[in-house]
């Protein structure tokens, strides 16, 4: 077996136990693999061994995958998981199933506009900065319902959850504080839209944390993968 499909089998094995820990149905809890930066043929390597779920975080690099992989692997679902200016807005609408990081009306105005009528609407996750950090991207918790009920007057987006990054080098004590607060805006915003689902947060690091706050959906990039090389892209 190669590196990858051990790496992809091993995270299983990693979310199965931390939902076990937290009393929860390993079911619930679906893998992304983050494939930026890493070869067409690495993400070949996941769907042999099942995978279906894949995440991208730079447009112009995601854009050349999706077209090689579009025929052949056409089960695949793409999640666009980077920070997405108006202008890539189109080309994120025409590719992807999902986009993770949503903050803005003026971008989901446009997903909407320029989401193709040939396809089902786009799934959305609004990007919480539950970190307050001034550098992240991201909304407020108090902002949340704002974006959702604009994003629910939109026909061709369909909001699905929330997503967030949690501050990186933080305590332990920091880190449930953030996740707690998410979880707990994420159930709020359920019981105002019940076709709610998915949390977006865990990485490779910290996934059984994430998983005993409620994640239904964790990120995983250098776990399956291995380690990237810096490199900045847009
Ligand atoms: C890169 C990335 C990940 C994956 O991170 P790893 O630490 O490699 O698992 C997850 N989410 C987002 C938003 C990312 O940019």
């Amino acid at each position: 077996m190669t590196s990858i499909q051990n790496k992809l089998k091993h995270s299983q094995k990693r979310i199965a136990q931390a939902a076990k820990n937290a009393s929860r149905e390993p079911q619930e809890i679906n893998l992304l693999a983050v494939s930026k930066t890493k070869p067409i043929s690495d993400i070949v390597e996941a769907y042999q061994e099942g995978q279906r779920l894949f995440g991208e975080n730079y447009v112009q690099e995601a854009e050349i995958k999706i077209r090689a992989l579009k025929e052949t692997y056409a089960d695949i679902e793409w999640h666009f998981i980077g920070p997405l200016q108006s202008n890539k807005t189109k080309t994120v609408s025409q590719l992807f199933h999902w986009v993770h990081t949503l903050d803005r009306e003026k971008i989901a105005t446009r997903l909407s506009e320029q989401r193709p009528d040939t396809l089902p609407p786009l799934n959305v996750c609004i990007q919480v900065n539950i970190g307050k950090e001034i550098t992240k991207s991201g909304v407020q918790c108090n902002e949340i319902i704002t974006l959702a009920k604009h994003i629910s007057t939109l026909p061709n987006i369909q909001l699905r959850g929330l997503m967030a990054i949690p501050s990186a080098n933080v305590d332990e004590q920091k880190a449930r504080l953030e996740l707690a607060q998410l979880h707990s805006s994420f159930i709020a915003l359920k019981q105002l839209y019940p076709q709610i689902d998915t949390l977006s947060v865990g990485m490779s690091q910290d996934l059984e944390l994430a998983i005993e706050y409620g994640s239904t959906l964790v990120r995983i990039g250098s776990a399956i993968f291995g380690a990237r090389k810096n490199k900045k892209e847009t």
